[in-house]
């Protein structure tokens, strides 16, 4: 039998057949606001799993982010995880009876080992989506849509329901539009409100409040500001304070590639191919274009830096990563040598700013920010 809640998530909301931008808005608010007795979420971490898939099955889904705060030493983690990885682990155990179901993938050995961990620590159904580390092969492409099939099976287990190719084309196509919305409105937003846009738009889709969003307009143009590229791991609730403190020491972040940042958002979509084969569009919009450094190759993780650090100026890099994530650690030497050559004459810097459980790093890696900004702000023609 069907919760009364998994029932009510079987309707798509109203914002999904809207068809301008006004109305994709006014759909959005409109179906949030009567939507209030869906509750239970399936929640995942990564990028690589895509909301509308989960949406198109009449389930909700939430990119959950969790809280720096909780993640303290000695709280039952185990060993060798990353921060971000543990304070996972504490968010599972912490939705436990909320969420329908959690979604984990394979990215990197710390989000499998917590797909080992999981199920038998915390009372969820927990599902591992294998996410191919090669992406320029059909091989690839075949095993990450079978992937997303299995998924599809796992969800419809919970209570959804397998959608028919135009309900998927349709909410393809409406989370794309309100993507680009987002995108659209980065201008007009303070890096912070950029990032939290972002960030509840990956929470709760289905709730999320584009016209409020796109009333706010917090951007302060201070054109002596330094501009710089955060880089890196995803940003947890509470780790925040890393937008405001750049624009107080003099920086200001013109780009954030962080994995909750625009590093996670898939490719846009091509109406045409959409039309064709919607699942195949996915596959293209998440497998190829997010430029995870986690691919191999990852070539294109580069191609996206070099357009976008030299399109919005960027004169430093912030690479943020937790300590014991090789991921992002392995691409530091190698970032370094080739931020310093991107640009003929002007060497991009990258500071290193490791990231520990605690949290307890905040004045050493705000040092580590001054000196790089103090030092750009002092270099002729940065
Ligand atoms: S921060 Fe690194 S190690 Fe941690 S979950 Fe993300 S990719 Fe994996």
């Amino acid at each position: 039998m069907l919760l009364k809640s998994q029932r009510a998530a079987q309707a798509l909301p109203a914002w999904l057949h809207a068809k301008s931008v006004a109305q994709v808005r006014a759909g959005w608010v409109d179906w949030t606001n009567r939507s209030a007795s869906v509750s239970q979420s399936v929640i995942y971490s990564c990028p690589f799993v895509p909301a509308e898939w989960v949406a198109a099955h009449g389930l909700r889904p939430c990119r959950a982010a969790p809280e720096r705060s909780a993640c303290l030493p000695g709280r039952g983690l185990p060993e060798g995880l990353c921060a971000f990885a543990g304070q996972w682990l504490l968010e599972l155990r912490r939705r436990q009876g909320r969420a329908l179901a959690a979604v984990l993938t394979t990215v990197c050995d710390q989000m499998r080992r917590l797909g080992d961990l999981a199920e038998p620590e915390c009372d969820l159904p927990v599902f591992v989506l294998h996410v191919p580390h090669t992406w320029q092969s059909p091989t690839a492409r075949r095993i990450y849509a079978d992937e997303l099939r299995r998924l599809g099976r796992f969800l419809v287990r919970l209570g959804g329901r397998e959608p028919s190719r135009s309900e998927l084309a349709d909410t393809i196509r409406r989370f794309d539009d309100a993507r680009r919305e987002l995108l659209g409105l980065r201008g007009n937003l303070s890096p912070r409100a950029f990032a939290q846009a972002l960030a509840d738009f990956a929470r709760e889709p289905l709730d999320c409040d584009l016209q409020a969003v796109s009333v706010k307009s917090t951007i302060d143009n201070r054109q002596s500001s330094i501009p710089l590229a955060l880089l890196g791991g995803p940003i947890m609730r509470g780790d925040e304070w890393i937008y405001d403190e750049v624009d107080e020491l003099g920086g200001r972040i013109v780009l954030d590639v962080t994995e909750t940042g625009e590093l996670g958002l898939p490719g846009p979509i091509d109406r045409r191919r959409l039309a064709e084969d919607p699942l195949e569009e996915l596959v293209t919009a998440y497998l190829d274009h997010i430029p995870h450094p986690f691919r191999r190759p990852n070539t294109e993780f580069y191609v996206f830096l070099a357009r976008e650090l030299v399109g919005r100026g960027v004169q430093g890099v912030l690479f943020r990563r937790y300590v014991w994530c090789d991921t992002w650690h392995g691409e530091l030497a190698r970032l370094r040598e080739w931020a310093e050559k991107l640009v003929p004459g002007r060497p991009i810097p990258v500071v290193d700013l490791d990231c520990g459980q605690s949290g307890g790093d905040r004045g050493r890696i705000l040092q580590r920010v001054q000196a790089m900004i103090e030092t750009l702000q002092q270099t002729p023609g940065a």
